[in-house]
C-alpha cells in the first residue's frame, strides 16, 4: 500500500495547532509543577526519582517548543550543493549509537550514482534523524533498519528510503500519520513527521509511505536532483 502525500492545507491550520500546543505544553508543565510540590513535601531519598521526572518533562517541553517553532515558522532555509551520503555519513554515529543501545542493527545501501543535492543540510538531518527514530521506536531488539539512496535518472530524483522491520501501520492510522500532534506514543510529540512533510516540501520533494502491520515501514523521500 503506497499513499502519496501533499499538505499544504493541513499545515496551514495555525489556529487548530496553537490550540494544540497549549494544550501540550500544559501537560508537561503541571507534571513539573506537582513534582516540585512533592519535593517540597516529601522526604529526601524520593528526590532522585522526582528529579528526573522533571528534567524529562522540561526537556519533552522545550523539544515540543522547538520542533513547533519550526514548524510554524515554514521559512525557506538557505540550500546549497550537498551529497545526501555526506548527510548520512555525519549522522551515522548518532543513529549507530541510538540503535546499539536497542540492540538493532543499521544497514547502509548506498547507490553510488546519486548526484549532490540543492538542499538545507541542518533541516535534511532532522529528516533522516526523525524517520529512523521512528522506525527505531516500531522495533524490538532483533529489528533491522535499512537506509538506502537511489537515483532515478529517468525523473531527475534522489531517493532517500528508510526501512524497519517494526510493527508496521494500519491505513487509517497510515492517514494521520502526518498530522502535527498525531502520536501513539506516551512520550511522544506527533511533531516529527509533520516537521517532516514540510521540510520536504519545501524542497520540493515527496514522502511516500508504505506498511504492513507486523511486517514493518518504509518511508520514501524523493527530492529533485540538481539541474545538471
Ligand atoms: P511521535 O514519534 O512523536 O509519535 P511522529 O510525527 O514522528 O510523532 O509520528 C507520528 C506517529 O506515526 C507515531 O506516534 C506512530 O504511531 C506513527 N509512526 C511513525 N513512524 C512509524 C514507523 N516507522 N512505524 C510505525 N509507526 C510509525
Ligand atoms: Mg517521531
Amino acid at each position: 500500500l503506497r499513499t502519496e502525500l501533499v499538505n499544504v492545507e493541513r499545515l496551514s491550520l495555525v489556529g487548530q495547532m496553537a490550540a494544540s500546543i497549549t494544550h501540550e505544553i500544559r501537560n508537561p508543565m503541571a507534571v513539573v509543577r506537582g513534582f516540585l510540590q512533592l519535593m517540597k513535601e516529601k522526604s529526601p531519598d524520593s528526590l532522585d526519582h522526582y528529579y528526573r521526572i522533571v528534567m524529562e518533562e522540561l526537556d519533552r517541553a522545550n523539544g515540543i517548543i522547538n520542533d513547533f517553532l519550526s514548524l510554524a515558522q515554514n521559512r525557506i532555509a538557505e540550500k546549497e550543493q550537498w551529497h545526501l551520503h555526506q548527510i548520512i555519513n555525519d549522522l551515522s554515529p548518532l543513529l549507530w549509537a541510538d540503535a546499539n543501545l536497542r540492540g538493532q542493527t543499521i544497514e547502509l545501501l548506498l547507490d553510488e550514482q546519486v548526484p549532490k543535492l540543492h538542499l538545507n543540510a541542518k533541516e535534511i538531518k532532522q529528516v533522516l534523524l526523525n524517520l529512523a527514530r521512528n522506525g527505531m521506536e516500531a522495533m524490538d531488539e532483533k529489528g533491522k533498519l535499512t537506509i538506502q539512496t537511489r537515483f532515478r535518472e529517468t525523473d531527475n530524483t534522489v531517493e532517500l528510503i528508510v526501512k524497519d522491520t517494526g510493527v508496521g501501520m494500519s491505513k487509517s492510522r497510515q492517514e494521520r500519520l502526518f498530522e502535527p500532534f498525531f502520536t501513539t506514543k506516551a512520550k511522544g510529540t506527533g511533531l516529527g513527521l509533520a516537521l517532516c512533510l514540510s521540510i520536504v516540501e519545501r524542497h520540493g520533494g515527496k514522502i511516500a509511505v508504505e506498511s504492513e502491520e507486523g511486517k514493518g515501514t518504509t518511508f520514501i523521500i524523493s527530492l529533485p536532483a540538481a539541474e545538471s
